[in-house]
């Protein structure tokens, strides 16, 4: 909490009554949500000291799964998450939330929410605390490319970088053994397209429905992601 002396008052304003920044970043799985919104992240604290973190629901997931306590206790769950469906809608909100609660100057959510259930909770957390989703951006590429880019993808189990084709090496630069993720498979990449198409229709719909100040932007994301990072900056 900040102290404010005005006219020999004393004023507490709390932190929670600082503008942050909350948008939600929209895409096909593998068209560079994860990679775009890290970028941006690293570029905002080094050019502006701004702790904006990019939140991705299902790396929150896959190091949930890591934990054996875990895995136990959300067996289930995580069988979904396998099989390209989507996990219950109390386990991403408890964790969204608690990243809500700790932000310092923003969030960019990203694989959230997946649903007008969670779409509702966030834009009415957010007013609750009396905060603002600014903005939705949504990273546009073809589905050729989605399955090109998803069949040839490694990740890094612990610290979620991820590699393309490109990249000839089993290791992550951070020294860990990469893996290729379990739903990474042909057969669930096409389960998670079908299903984002289902869910970002309803989710945009229910934001557009409401008479409120959120920006929409689409950026085609099948150019290299420099130039997508650029237009991602532009409009954020
Ligand atoms: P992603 O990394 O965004 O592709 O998410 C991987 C998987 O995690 C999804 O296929 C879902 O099983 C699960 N998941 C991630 N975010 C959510 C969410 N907001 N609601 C439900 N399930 C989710």
């Amino acid at each position: 909490m900040h102290k404010l002396n005005i006219g020999g008052l004393f004023m507490i304003k709390k932190e929670t009554c600082k503008n942050k920044d909350f948008v939600v970043i929209f895409g096909k799985p593998g068209s560079g949500k994860g990679t775009i919104s890290s970028m941006f992240c690293k570029e905002e604290k080094e050019m502006h000291n701004l702790n904006i973190i990019s939140f991705s629901t299902g790396e929150y997931l896959r190091k949930l799964k890591q934990d054996p306590k875990m895995y136990k206790l959300y067996k289930q769950e995580f069988d979904k998450m396998d099989q390209g469906k989507r996990v219950s809608n109390k386990l991403v909100i408890a964790a969204v939330k608690k990243a809500i609660m700790d932000a310092e100057d923003g969030i960019i959510f990203d694989g959230f929410p997946r649903n007008e259930y969670q779409a509702k909770w966030l834009y009415e957390y957010l007013k609750s605390i009396g905060q603002n989703l600014n903005s939705v951006i949504i990273l546009d590429v073809p589905d050729n490319e989605v399955l090109r880019r998803l069949s040839s993808r490694k990740t890094c189990p612990v610290c979620g970088k991820v590699y393309n084709s490109d990249y000839k090496s089993n290791y992550c630069k951070c020294g860990h053994t990469l893996i290729v993720r379990d739903d990474d498979t042909e057969f669930v990449i096409k389960n998670r397209l079908n299903d984002y198409k289902k869910y970002s229709k309803e989710v945009l719909s229910y934001f557009k429905s409401l008479s409120d100040n959120i920006k929409f932007y689409n950026i085609n994301a099948n150019r290299p992601k420099e130039k997508v990072l650029k237009d991602f900056i532009r409009v954020f």
